[in-house]
């Protein structure tokens, strides 16, 4: 488990009694995966890793280090990339992964209730065996959990059609740190009684309870499909692009910007044919609709309308999953060229062409020998910065970056969260006040700071602000 940890008051035993012995793990040769990350930048050390079953045995995992005084670090798929589910200073590691119970689909009220360590993919394919969708789509949709996509409130691919994976959530349960369960599952779409500590959990990043059981909203099936891969000029062509798609096209559900050396990346990572019928372009907008009846026409209509001819439509299911692989194979083969830095940012979509640019530029100065490789979300403004070769100057190119971020009213996070990576740039876009409040949050779910310690909240810019310690 990295370095040596005394047991205080035979936690580990302690521990056992609560998960069965075989639950506990200590090994080195089976905790190493939970200690480091997807990206391989994060890497920690725990007392050991655990594996409650159920709400019940979470409770008794959390009363239990609470008793002894020991912190908590939560980890669902660890497919999360701002290092919040890696553990530093010898945590006890929490994994939710056996948390597997998917109840039937309620077809009436069109909602099911899954267990936090459900994955993404087990429950897109329950949601369509009974006629219905869940409405968050990731790449790591084979690894990444249900807790741990509300826990960051997972963006995807898909928001513009149905928002992010809070608008998902109509109820949860969750168990706080001194082990105390709150449940909200009755799946009710209208309740006024007091806070909303549903949306609260939703994007807490771990830091104020874990997250059992989630209550989730279903959507229509749409099972006929379409997807075009269109290369255009740049930037500002495909947002002119998007918005003659998006007045014709109401079954448009994924707008996807990359560029070709995004695009060469993937080609040569994973050896894809060239995928346009006409020259190389410098830019590409993935587009994908959805509905009951086939979209292909409607689609086809709406790009010539525009002008968009080099474009490859594809409407089964192969050829759409080789499309998606152009853009969806970019973190991957950006990682198999080493440790890269990851910022994941959204600005207005006004001020998109002119914040990439300016991004480029911001790299280029932190670390002229780097490279940063763009692609994201269109419809949310969310650029996933992805730096490769900075090495040693992971701080200068984030802090460079962001701030061209924050200078045009941006978010420094538009979909990871916050995590261990990016605390101590919260005032970029938070006030005083703001970041006052939530760490009042905090102390009101967590006064001992025994969950996720670290993350969301650097102790030095909380102690700046308040006057106390922050840790
Ligand atoms: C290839 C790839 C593509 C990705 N694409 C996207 C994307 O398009 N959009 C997007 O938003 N993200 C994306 N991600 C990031 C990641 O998949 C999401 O953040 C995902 O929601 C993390 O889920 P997880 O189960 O792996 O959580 P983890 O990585 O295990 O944890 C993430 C955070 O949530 C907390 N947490 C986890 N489970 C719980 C729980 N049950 N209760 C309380 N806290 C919990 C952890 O403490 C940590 O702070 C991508 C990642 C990869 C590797």
């Amino acid at each position: 488990m990295g370095e040596p940890h005394p047991d205080p008051a035979g936690l580990l035993d302690r521990l056992r009694t609560v998960v069965g012995p075989a639950h506990v793990l200590t090994d080195p040769a089976v905790t190493g995966s939970y200690l480091t990350d997807w990206t391989g930048r994060f890497r920690g050390h725990a007392r050991c890793v655990v594996l409650p079953a159920d709400t019940g045995e979470v409770s008794g995992v959390m009363a239990t280090c609470a008793a002894v005084g020991v912190p908590v670090t939560v980890q669902g798929g660890n497919t999360g990339l701002v290092g919040g589910a890696t553990p530093t200073g010898g945590e006890v590691l929490l994994s939710l992964v056996r948390l597997t119970d998917l109840a039937p689909v309620d077809r009436v009220s069109g909602q099911v209730v899954a267990g936090a360590g459900v994955r993404l993919a087990v429950l897109q394919e329950h949601a369509r065996a009974a006629g219905f969708e869940f409405g968050v789509d990731i790449g790591a949709r084979g690894s990444a959990t249900i807790g741990g996509l509300v826990a960051t409130n997972a963006g995807g691919n898909k928001v513009l059609r149905y928002g992010t994976t809070r608008a998902q959530v109509l109820g949860l349960e969750a168990v706080l740190p001194d082990g105390t369960v709150v449940s909200r599952l009755a799946g009710l779409p209208k309740d006024n009684t007091g806070y909303d500590l549903v949306a609260l959990l939703a994007g807490s990043e771990g830091t104020l309870g874990v997250i059992t059981k989630l209550r989730l909203r279903l959507w229509p099936l749409a099972p006929a499909r379409a997807v075009a891969l269109i290369g255009l000029p740049d930037t500002a062509a495909c947002l002119a692009l998007a918005g003659k798609l998006r007045e014709r096209l109401p079954s448009l559900e994924a707008m996807e910007l990359f560029h070709r050396d995004g695009l060469e990346l993937v080609r040569s990572h994973a050896g894809l044919p060239y995928p346009l019928p006409g020259p190389p372009d410098a830019t590409l907008l993935l587009v994908e609709c959805a509905g009951r009846a086939d979209p292909t026409e409607e689609l086809m209509a709406a790009l010539a309308a525009a002008g968009a001819d080099n474009a490859t439509i594809a409407s089964d299911s192969r050829t759409r999953e080789r499309l998606w692989a152009y853009r969806e194979r970019i973190p991957e083969a950006v990682n198999a060229t080493g440790t890269v830095v990851k910022l994941d940012v959204a600005v207005p979509l006004d001020a998109l062409v002119t914040a990439s640019e300016q991004i480029q530029a911001a790299v280029g100065r932190a670390a002229p020998d780097a490279r940063a490789v763009l692609f994201g979300h269109l419809n949310e403004g969310n650029l996933h910065v992805n730096v490769v070769g900075a090495q040693g100057r992971e701080e200068p190119v984030t802090a460079q970056v962001l701030e061209v971020v924050a200078a045009h009213g941006g978010s420094i996070s538009a979909e990871h969260g916050i995590g261990r990576a990016k605390p101590r740039f919260l005032p970029l876009t938070r006030t005083a006040a703001d970041i006052a409040l939530m760490w009042r949050i905090k102390q009101a779910f967590d006064p001992r700071g025994l969950l996720n310690p670290g993350v969301i909240f650097d102790p030095q810019v909380v102690e700046g602000l308040t006057g106390r310690p922050g840790g």
